[in-house]
């Protein structure tokens, strides 16, 4: 039945220029498809001996000397990678501390320079931690400002006049994810960042779902503010650490609240009282987690030669192929779109929604038809499939969707275990 299909997937994947990449990766014998590269990257090869390289030879032989070779430094080393990506100046970024953590210290420094404007905006697209951070740093601020979640209208995308509409002389701050986690819908940086400041309201990015996939364009749109991870497009490994950026003429109006040594003018000196580096090392706190930012190396330098603007068009690409894919085949089986259609409103990842998507994802994952496929599962009914476009392949899509018919035509999705796991 998927003939064409396949012939179709076949010439795209031939065609396709970053397919050199794949081979880079860690594919071990288990013949899998993995969907789920917007929650955790794959394995870089080179990562294995660089990872390897710094517990042996460094930890192990030169020990506390390791500082000095390459560990202090290594941080600017990998944001200097990490800017290109992201689209920003190579000062203005810093790999540090989780997202989470990243999203509070901006926040908290965004509140604080704004004193006087009580109200904060946000979506019910953002992420839940970024939620909690915000409620958090509310009740630590003296409950004095206001949390607006702006709903979408069909729970796909935002209409971007519904945002614009709340954010006035009181905003303070406007946090959003530019790439939504469940549907996937990408904000257009630019028209909610013009539009803050004329209302004098900063605008905070969280970019964990775009960096690495989508072109964030940071400087090109004048961005305030942006944290993110490093484990999800990026391919940092689990935990690798998060990033925070701000546009250079921000950074010194803007104060961490976590004041440690790290983000002193001159660590090293041990002085008492406490002068900010200057630039943006500012908003680093403490000691950096040398053995997680190790792995980070060889991908970023894979993003860069790769370049994320043909990254973003592959991705573009196969996302679109398997929306047409998923509509011819699957909605007659129950399943909708629960992502834009629209490409310019999309990122990496496509929700299909479905009555019984827990137990069909359930049944992708424990390969109840002899494939494994591993997207994930997100409350009420999603199913999300993340392509990245390093190591994803057209004929994959093809093969996820002639694996979901069958679950379905077969009713495989009943001979799961419906028991949920503690991660999902
Ligand atoms: C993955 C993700 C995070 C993760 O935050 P951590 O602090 O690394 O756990 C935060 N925000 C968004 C939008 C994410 O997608």
């Amino acid at each position: 039945m998927f003939k064409d299909q396949y012939i179709k997937a076949g010439e795209l994947d031939k065609a396709d220029s970053l397919r050199i990449y794949k081979s880079q990766f860690y594919f071990p014998e288990e013949n899998i498809i993995y969907l789920d590269g917007n929650s955790l990257g794959r394995l870089p090869l080179s990562a294995i001996e660089s990872s390897h390289n710094a517990v042996q030879y460094q930890w192990g032989e030169r020990l506390i000397r390791g500082w000095n070779e390459g560990w202090y430094t290594l941080s600017a080393k990998l944001s200097k990678k990490l800017a290109s990506v992201i689209g920003c100046n190579y000062d203005e970024v810093i790999i540090t501390d989780s997202t989470s953590v990243n999203l509070y210290k901006l926040a908290d420094a965004a509140l604080r320079l704004q004193s006087g404007k009580t109200a904060i905006v946000t979506d019910e697209f953002n992420f839940p931690s970024d939620l909690y951070i915000l409620q958090g740093l509310i009740r630590n601020h003296g409950s004095k400002h206001s949390l607006t979640i702006v709903k979408s209208r069909d729970s796909v995308s935002m209409d971007t006049a519904d945002i614009l509409s709340r954010i006035t002389e009181e905003t303070a701050l406007v946090s959003l994810s530019l790439v939504s986690f469940k549907s996937g819908y990408l904000y257009d940086i630019k028209t909610i960042t013009d539009y803050a400041h004329k209302k004098g309201a900063l605008v905070l990015w969280d970019l964990s779902h775009a960096a690495g996939a989508v072109e964030c364009r940071l400087s090109e749109t004048g961005a305030d503010m942006a944290v993110g991870c490093t484990y999800k497009y990026l391919n940092g490994g689990p935990g690798s650490p998060g990033y925070l950026y701000i546009r250079k003429d921000l950074i010194p109006r803007l104060q961490n609240p976590i004041q440690g040594w790290f983000g002193e003018n001159n660590p090293f000196e041990f002085n008492q009282h406490y002068t900010p580096a200057a630039g943006i090392n500012r908003f680093l706190t403490g000691t950096p987690p040398v053995l997680s930012l190790t792995p980070l190396h060889d991908s970023l330098a894979m993003l860069n030669k790769a370049e994320i603007n043909i990254i973003r068009k592959k991705s573009i690409a196969l996302t679109g192929f398997f929306i047409e894919l998923a509509e011819l085949f699957l909605s007659k089986h129950g399943f909708s779109l629960g992502s834009p259609k629209s490409a310019s409103e999309r990122g990496s990842h496509v929700s299909l929604r479905h009555a019984e998507a827990f137990r069909i994802c359930k049944a992708l994952t424990e390969g109840v038809t002899g494939t494994i496929v591993i997207p994930d599962f997100r409350e009420p009914d999603n199913i999300r499939f993340g392509f990245s476009p390093l190591y994803s392949t057209f004929s994959e899509a093809v093969r996820t969707v002639e694996l979901l018919v069958q679950i379905i035509e077969q009713k495989l999705y009943e001979t799961v275990n419906p028991q949920k796991d503690a991660v999902t």
